[in-house]
C-alpha cells in the first residue's frame, strides 16, 4: 500500500524461522545444514524489516500458521489497514 506506507510481508514458518512455532521447527538430519540456511533467511528478514522501518514504512508480518485462525487475522489485518 504504497499511498500509506504499509506493507503486508507474508512469511513461510519453515523457510523465515518462525520462533516458537511448530511449522518453524528443523528437520532431524542435516541440521548444521539447515540451521544455517534458516539463521540466514531470519537475519535478511531482519535487515529489510529494519530498512523499511527507517524509510518511514509499517510492516505487517504475517506468518503461515496465522492463516489458521482467519478470523483473528482478518480484525488485525483490519486494524493494520485502517490506523494510521
Ligand atoms: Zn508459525
Amino acid at each position: 500500500m504504497r499511498g500509506r506506507k504499509k506493507i503486508i510481508d507474508v512469511r513461510g514458518c519453515f523457510w523465515h524461522g518462525h520462533k516458537g512455532c511448530k511449522f518453524g521447527r528443523l528437520p532431524k538430519s542435516h541440521i548444521a545444514f539447515w540451521k544455517e540456511k534458516i539463521e540466514r533467511n531470519r537475519k535478511r528478514d531482519a535487515d529489510n524489516l529494519r530498512h523499511l522501518q527507517k524509510a518511514g514504512w509499517r510492516v505487517f508480518i504475517v506468518w503461515q500458521c496465522d492463516l489458521k485462525n482467519l478470523g483473528l487475522l482478518k480484525t488485525r489485518l483490519y486494524e493494520f489497514i485502517e490506523t494510521t
